[in-house]
């Protein structure tokens, strides 16, 4: 059931989402928007990849009131670590890690060794869902770095759109880019990146849950390999559209 106040935001979100893909905003612009709009109310949900230090790169020089999160599963590559730590030095940033209950050492403890392996989605759940909730509790607007050619689940993403699950605005600066773009935007402005995108990691999550992909193979084949698992649960497709509203 969508309430009232729900109806209102998705029909206005969804008139300037459909008015930035006609004038075909650029995301510095949206990003400008949202630094106006929400000011130190909305944040930036960042992983560290490509999509989001371009994002971080746009949010600096043009709405750096912005804040900026990631999720620290306890289980992330040095590499990504280290992105962070050139970001952080580069812009004059500091991310706010949100991290599980348990650490990972206590996760083993309660619920048995390698819980990724056997059950990805509540492991997913407890280090990054849970996290998410707390990382966005309070807050008016997220920003994410979701493209619509990253994954099937991702084709419909609008620019902007009501989030039902946290109830906020969810704000997708970077869906119309391709890969090229990002690393456009990247090489010309000189942003720090991961460099296991260099070794075959074009999608970068928690170490246990990702591999690298050979030339050809879909982009994100190296996350949950052999598992059927294709998102974290961060990204719902409920949240999706203008009019769907699920849980
Ligand atoms: S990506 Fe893997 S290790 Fe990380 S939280 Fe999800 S299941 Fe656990």
């Amino acid at each position: 059931m969508v309430s009232a106040g729900e109806a209102e935001h998705l029909e206005a979100l969804g008139a300037l989402a459909e008015r930035w893909e006609r004038e075909g905003a650029a995301p510095e612009a949206i990003l400008r928007w949202v630094g106006e709009r929400f000011g130190t109310d909305a944040v930036l949900a960042c992983s560290f990849g490509a999509e989001d230090c371009a994002l971080v790169d746009m949010i600096a020089r043009v709405a750096p009131r912005i804040g900026i999160f990631y999720l620290d599963t306890g289980l992330l590559f040095e590499e990504t670590l280290a992105t962070r730590d050139r970001l952080q030095e580069r812009y004059g940033i500091r991310p706010i890690a949100f991290r599980p209950e348990l650490t990972v050492t206590q996760q083993a403890e309660a619920y048995g060794a390698a819980l990724w392996a056997r059950d990805p989605d509540q492991c997913c759940h407890m280090r990054k869902v849970l996290p998410l909730r707390a990382a966005l509790a309070g807050r008016l607007c997220w920003i994410t770095g979701l493209r619509r050619d990253q994954a099937p689940t991702r084709r419909s993403a609008p620019l902007i759109q009501w989030d039902a699950e946290h109830r906020l605005v969810k704000c997708n600066p970077l869906v119309r880019w391709t890969v090229d773009d990002v690393w456009g935007h990247i090489r010309q402005h000189n942003v720090p990146f991961n460099p296991m995108h260099e070794r075959g990691f074009p999608s970068i999550g928690c170490w246990p849950c990702t591999r690298a992909v050979a030339p050809g193979e879909d982009p994100r084949a190296g996350r949950w390999a052999g598992t059927g698992k294709t998102e974290c649960g961060l990204h719902l497709p409920a949240a999706s559209a203008p009019g769907e509203v699920t849980r």
